[in-house]
């Protein structure tokens, strides 16, 4: 491995993040490890459109600068936790890119379902709870997402993405930032289109077979409505994440019948007590002594429950 090389790309990743407007003044900071215990650093206080070789400094896994002349950057420590979940991330990048912090500002969820490239590259976005930056308890805010996303947005401050080497780890940032942009100028002109259950399939499907992971590819939410954010809906609630500005994108009809279906199996089972009981003064299958109309709106009560959670 070329340190040298790799110094190099951190500083052209540097100048374009600045360019893009990324990364105001001294923000945004960039790491790449190059060993079990070595972590090339950005610098802080130092403009990263303008970076030098020897601005770069080393840093181990604690944090601990290693080498350089210039003092790491105060956001490090977050760069660390990714590294120390996955084995295979070797670069991490973050920054503030306005598009996509405006997102993190309103705290509203990156919609799903609008364009080819963010599906396959990017998949479901989560938002962070927000924590003051620099200090251990802001770096632990994206524990619950690294491993399930290569691209974090972090509540009323920013980005972070991560990758195979620098380059990669700056793709992400960039084609969020773009779809957050697309997304806005979209909403002005009036309509945001979703693609249908058919089509969201067929680039999850490409997605797989170019070996990338997805959630929304795993057995576990085989079932799930693919446009509806369930990947990390669950955290919305601590970081005060809502749609407001974005409406859900329609239901899924496949999602729904798995709905359904669910629905009335959890009620059949709120029924089988009544039922047993039932069964047990001696009423054969237990439906005797119920009166049927009795029957039907009680299982309709219970599934009408259900689908109501
Ligand atoms: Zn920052």
């Amino acid at each position: 491995m070329n340190a040298h090389k790799i110094k190099q790309d951190m500083c052209e990743m540097g100048r374009r993040l600045y360019n893009k407007g990324f990364a105001a003044a001294n923000d945004g900071n960039i790491t790449v490890r190059i060993g079990e215990n070595e972590v090339l650093c950005t610098p802080t206080m130092h403009s990263k459109g303008f970076l030098k070789t020897e601005d770069i400094c080393t840093m181990d896994m604690s944090g601990k600068q290693t080498a350089g002349i210039k003092k790491r950057s105060s956001e490090a420590l977050l760069h660390l936790e990714i590294y120390k979940k996955r084995d295979d991330i070797k670069s991490v990048v973050h920054c503030h890119p306005p598009h996509a912090t405006a997102f993190a500002v309103a705290r509203e969820p990156i919609p799903q379902c609008v364009l080819p490239e963010v599906e396959v590259f990017l998949g479901d976005v989560p938002i962070t709870r927000y924590e003051t930056p620099g200090g251990k308890a802001f770096a632990e805010t994206i524990l619950p997402f690294v491993e399930k996303t290569n691209v974090i947005i972090l509540a009323n401050h920013g980005t972070v993405s991560y990758g195979v080497d620098v380059e990669q780890a700056y793709w992400w940032t960039e084609i969020l930032d773009a779809y957050c942009r697309i997304l806005m100028l979209a909403r002005q002109l009036g309509n945001v289109s979703y693609f249908s259950e058919k089509e969201e399939r067929e680039l999850l499907t490409l997605k797989q077979q170019w070996g990338w992971s997805d959630p929304r590819n795993t057995e576990e939410y085989k079932n799930c409505d693919v446009c509806a954010n369930d990947i990390f809906r669950n955290s919305w609630k601590e970081s005060g994440v809502q749609r407001r500005a974005f409406p859900a994108p329609p239901p899924m009809p496949a999602a729904n019948a798995s709905k359904i279906e669910q629905a009335v199996s959890q009620s059949m089972a709120g029924i089988a007590p009544v039922l047993k009981a039932n069964a047990s003064q001696g009423a054969p299958n237990g439906l005797a002594g119920i009166d049927q109309e009795e029957l039907v709106k009680m299982i309709t009560a219970q599934v009408m429950k259900q689908l109501a959670q």
